[in-house]
């Protein structure tokens, strides 16, 4: 398929960022967007990179009522010499098409998503920030756009991508946070919609999150649905703790989002020659394990914050420090590690990097 191509008028042209290292995340947008429509029938058409703008949305546009929508989270690093990668996009664009299995939705081929953001990052690459540390964040969207009120699948879609600049996650510095096990909400149950990075699981997770946030906590650590005992992820991160020298992840049981830092994590473990289990885990387990000092360190994984620390947590009313408080040795190596291979200033040796051809 081919890609229409309508650059913005220059005099329209946004301004950019004055500062790269004060962005705050998710309200800055570069120049351009990707888009197209899918009808049943007809498959995907009219691929197009456009000035970025708002949607003509019909109210009765199914993904308003029924929520029939998901996305996606990656960014593009640029590098010294000037070049811009990706971090193992096959991931992202592959969990989008399994994502959209269990929504009901269409496939996008994964080939014709990197050509899509390669087109849209031709006329955008001078958004992509060169400030150390910071990137483009590039969130593939697709909702059910028919016109159509009465719950079943859509026949019509709309595949967008936009892209925006971010600092530098730790701008100031590796600040671990503070947790609070919610026991009484839920984010996601097993047969459910927990493994799709659909928009009804982040719906789902507010109430749970402001309650956390008024007492005092930045994420919410989540339990199992059914028995309120296993942990499963922390805020939208997934989650591991490091018990002795036993790096523990909860297993893709189905309400957890594989996420690929996740991913990314246990492969480097394994280099490492760290033993990594993919088990359940029960919350007892872990607050015996920080009440004795067994519990080295506990860090969440994301695209976003690649790593964070978690400092303390919540069950039941009581906090626990975990050790001092501080940042772990194995989450600040993971963390560096990992951030040195998406700006090629260490080997890939897995081969997780991609040139964006620009
Ligand atoms: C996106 C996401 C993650 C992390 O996935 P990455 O691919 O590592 O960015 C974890 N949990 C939830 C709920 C998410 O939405």
């Amino acid at each position: 398929m081919e890609i229409r191509i309508q650059p913005v008028d220059p005099r329209q042209m946004r301004p950019k960022p004055a500062d790269e290292t004060k962005l705050v995340f998710g309200r800055t947008f570069s120049d351009h967007m990707f888009m197209m429509d899918y009808r049943s029938g007809e498959g995907w058409r009219d691929a197009r990179v456009v000035p970025y703008q708002s949607l003509n949305l019909d109210p009765a546009a199914m993904v308003l009522h029924y929520g029939q929508g998901i996305f996606e989270g990656l960014k593009g690093y640029r590098w010294k010499d000037g070049s811009i990668h990706l971090f193992r996009p096959e991931k992202n664009w592959e969990r989008f098409n399994r994502s959209a299995r269990r929504m009901c939705m269409p496939e996008v081929d994964p080939g014709f998503q990197t050509r899509a953001l390669e087109q849209l990052l031709k006329l955008d690459k001078d958004w992509v920030p060169h400030s150390l540390g910071s990137s483009l964040y590039i969130r593939p969207t697709m909702i059910a756009s028919e016109a159509h009120l009465g719950v079943r699948p859509a026949s019509e879609y709309l595949y967008f991508i936009i892209t925006g600049p971010v600092a530098a996650y730790y701008a100031e510095g590796f600040n671990p946070v503070k947790i609070y096990v919610s026991d009484q909400y839920v984010r996601a149950v097993r047969g459910g919609v927990g493994e799709a990075k659909t928009m009804a699981n982040y719906a789902s997770s507010l109430y749970a999150a402001e309650l956390a946030k008024k007492r005092g906590f930045t994420q919410v650590l989540w339990l199992d649905a059914v028995e309120r005992r296993f942990i499963e992820e922390v805020g939208t991160m997934n989650i591991f703790f490091r018990i002795k020298d036993e790096l523990i992840t909860p297993p893709l049981t189905g309400s957890i989002l594989p996420g690929v830092t996740r991913d990314s994590v246990m492969q480097l473990a394994r280099h490492w020659g760290i033993h990594v289990n993919e088990r359940l885990i029960d919350v007892h387990e872990v607050i015996d394990a920080v009440k004795s000092g067994d519990m080295k360190e506990i860090f969440g994984t994301g695209t976003a914050a690649v790593v964070s620390p978690v400092g303390e947590i919540s069950y039941k009313d009581e906090s626990h420090r975990v050790q001092d408080g501080g940042v772990g040795e194995w989450s600040r190596r993971f963390h560096d590690h990992i951030v040195a291979i998406q700006y090629g200033e260490e080997e890939d040796v897995f081969g997780w990097i991609r040139q964006v051809m620009v």
